[in-house]
């Protein structure tokens, strides 16, 4: 691969150098030892936009990968914790989804596309002004300043416009934790579904970015997880994956039914649970041949729900794995 070029050598092997250039763009190491990797300078991580570690003052030039790893050839996970800044943030799925992609600018802003070769001009889409970073777009373009010098987070960062998305991350985790966090790409999330529903969409209520309307949805987001949080602790762990508790003044109902592999029998049971996940009431019944599954859930639900009638007054959620049961009930 460092094979050069002389004045006197052949039109072929000219080709091969130009070739060998182009791999070498295209060539990401594939960890072993890690002993001829740099960590700084070698594209060797996966999933990273440009495979490269982030600039990073606490990282020495000359650190290779074969630092990074114990003895058994397992990642330092305590090592790499300290020298690349990391922090728990939790989000919906498409706002984390974005969050990654935009600090990895992989999101379609002209800056990035001309990085990943999509033949389109540098300058911002929606402004026509400047470079389109992703940076510009998402805080600085004309579009949306305005709206974001109403947010608290516009004195951590209106100073320092030449940070990259990933350092301006940084500096509002240092001021205001990973909440901070969360609620500012909340924000930056808001302020992507604005641009691209101006430069594609169709849709009239997005007459302008509106922020305070993002704080409020992200603080009802936030305040229902508090919520489903501290109800999961209260419940059953044993076989509650799955199980999320009703509102406080209500009672769950779940009923399920079993056929035998003859078909001659079939069985049903309910439990009813208040918020905490404790019983208040169960039963179960054989009822033998039920003609369908629709039958053994009705059935099922009506001694269910008998129940509950009876001895409660408490509104009551019902919960079956049969779609057509709920409809026959809603109905
Ligand atoms: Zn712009």
């Amino acid at each position: 691969m460092k094979a050069g070029i002389s004045p006197n050598c052949s039109y072929v092997w000219r080709s091969i150098c130009w070739g060998r250039e182009l791999l070498a763009g295209g060539l990401r190491w594939n960890v072993g030892d890690g002993n001829l990797i740099s960590v700084m300078h070698d594209k060797w991580i996966p999933g990273c936009g440009a495979w490269k570690a982030e600039e990073n003052e606490s990282v020495s030039e000359n650190l290779m990968v074969s630092e990074l790893l114990t003895d058994d050839k397992k990642w330092d996970v305590a090592r790499l914790q300290t020298l690349f800044p990391h922090f728990v943030v939790k989000l919906p799925p498409k706002v984390l989804h974005f969050a990654w992609r935009a600090l990895h600018d992989m999101i379609a802003i002209s800056e990035n596309m001309r990085c990943h070769h999509v033949p389109t001009t540098h300058i911002c889409y929606w402004c026509g002004k400047v470079r389109g970073t992703t940076t510009h777009g998402l805080i600085w373009c004309d579009l949306v300043r305005e709206e974001w010098k109403t947010t608290k987070f516009w004195a951590d960062i209106c100073n320092f416009k030449n940070l990259r998305l990933m350092d301006l991350c940084l500096l509002i985790k240092d001021k205001r934790g990973e909440e901070g966090v969360e609620k500012w790409f909340f924000l930056l999330w808001m302020t992507w579904k604005f641009l691209c529903e101006v430069k594609y969409g169709k849709n009239e209520k997005w007459e302008r970015l509106n922020l305070d309307f993002g704080q409020s949805m992200f603080t009802s987001y936030h305040s229902a997880r508090q919520q489903v949080l501290v109800e999961a602790q209260l419940l059953p762990k044993e076989g509650a994956r799955n199980w999320y508790p009703p509102p406080k003044e209500m009672l769950r109902v779940d009923v399920d039914v079993a056929f035998r592999e003859d078909g001659l029998t079939s069985g049903m049971g309910f439990v009813v649970r208040n918020f905490q996940g404790k019983i208040i009431f169960a039963g179960c019944q054989t009822i033998g041949c039920t003609a369908t599954v629709l039958m053994g859930e009705l059935h099922a639900l009506m001694l269910a729900v008998g129940h509950c009638l009876e001895n409660d007054t408490s509104p009551i959620v019902v919960f079956t794995d049969s779609l057509l049961a709920t409809h026959v009930l809603s109905d």
